[in-house]
């Protein structure tokens, strides 16, 4: 069966099957679009969580302001380096810098100088003069931080819609979140030259089929270059998590279902990358793995350093909490080879769309 997935009601029918035969087989088109269009090699971005302190308050995150058991900890611009000097070693073309959000100017100063010594540390050591590259996640900022960042080095930015729905988005947030400002900022990001990346949580209570179809045409419409969306998993110190009990009911078909979006985002979107996230291995020991079969091509193996990354724990179960950065590298090379793809060493790995999309 051919799937067409220009139409609404298409993408509907698409995320609803249920059978293993159509699930099957829109993995199957799903890879053979990926490979037409971005090749088999997957690309490994290095992430480092190097701080869990964050001004917001998003009902669903482990790290939210309010969780007072937190224990909150900033690494130092030393301990970001080194992680970002193993990286640059050990041939990942770029790493992706994340943390809780803040605006407060020390922060933002902190950041700028580490972009800028990676930047100028590996660039110095790399023939092709490119050094790392250097992807930020650090949430809602003002256009002019944008700026900065960008002029200090780094060329791509992660900021999710979390849900394209307004409705539900004022749902999962304080009334002080503004799901317009959020659009915004990715407005902002894609002026400014910036590779840009967003996506969704699948799954989350109150979320329907047809939020997801929309979240698929809301990347379209804002012409993302890179996606990154994974399962919604509850943290029991959060408030979202009083639908724990109806979230582990439906499990495998939350696996399931965020495999059919990756694959309905792969086949509308084409030519952009769509990230394995870490999220997909608490549903699955080969949750990673299997997403690669229904369109992924990127992975984001865990840089941060062993004593913090129980600390960053954004939903519960968070995997290779107690792995190091070497065995992250390791197991996950394995798991390419196992499924027959290779990884694409020393190169940025960029999305074909935003070449085309800048005309280069
Ligand atoms: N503070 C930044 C970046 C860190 S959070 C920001 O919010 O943009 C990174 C992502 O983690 C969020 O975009 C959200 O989609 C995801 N996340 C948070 N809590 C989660 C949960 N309980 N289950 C799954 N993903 C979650
Ligand atoms: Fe903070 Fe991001 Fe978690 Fe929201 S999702 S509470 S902004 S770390």
């Amino acid at each position: 069966m051919l799937w067409k997935v220009t139409e609404k009601d298409q993408l509907v029918k698409m995320l609803s099957v249920s059978s293993n035969e159509k699930q099957n087989s829109l993995a199957k088109e799903a890879d053979s679009v990926r490979k037409r269009f971005v090749g088999d090699k997957i690309y490994f971005r290095g992430i480092i969580e190097f701080s869990n302190i964050c001004e917001k308050d998003c009902l669903y995150c482990g790290i939210r302001k309010s969780n007072s058991n937190v224990t909150r900890f900033m690494m130092t611009e030393q301990d970001i380096m080194k992680c970002a000097r193993w990286a640059f070693a050990n041939g990942y073309g770029s790493i992706v810098l994340q943390s809780g959000e803040s605006t407060s100017p020390a922060f933002l100063d902190f950041l700028i100088k580490v972009v800028q010594d990676i930047k100028k540390e590996t660039g110095r050591t790399d023939p092709r003069g490119n050094g790392l590259g250097i992807t930020l996640c650090v949430g809602e900022q003002k256009k002019k931080t944008y700026e900065e960042f960008f002029q200090a080095g780094a060329h791509r930015y992660l900021l999710r819609i979390e849900t394209s729905n307004p409705e539900l988005y004022k749902q999962l947030h304080p009334p002080e979140c503004s799901f317009g400002n959020r659009v915004r900022c990715l407005e902002h990001l894609r002026e400014i030259g910036y590779q840009v990346g967003t996506g969704v949580m699948i799954g989350l209570p109150g979320q329907t089929i047809e939020d997801l179809v929309d979240d698929i045409f809301f990347y379209k419409d804002i012409d993302a270059d890179m996606i990154g969306m994974g399962p919604y998993i509850p943290h029991a110190e959060t408030p979202l998590s009083v639908y724990a009990g109806k979230w582990n009911a439906r499990r495998d078909e939350l696996l399931r279902l965020s495999l059919r979006m990756v694959a309905a985002t792969r086949l509308l979107l084409k030519d952009v990358n769509i990230a394995a996230t870490t999220a997909m291995q608490v549903l699955h020991p080969r949750g990673r793995e299997i997403a690669f079969e229904y369109g992924a091509n990127i992975i984001m193996p865990i840089l941060t350093p062993t004593r913090f990354r129980k600390d960053y724990s954004l939903y519960d179960g968070k995997p290779c909490i107690d792995e190091n950065a070497k065995q992250c590298k390791e197991c996950i090379a394995e798991r390419i080879r196992s499924i027959g793809r290779n990884v694409g060493w020393n190169d940025f790995g960029d999305s074909p769309h935003f070449h085309t999309r800048v005309g280069k």
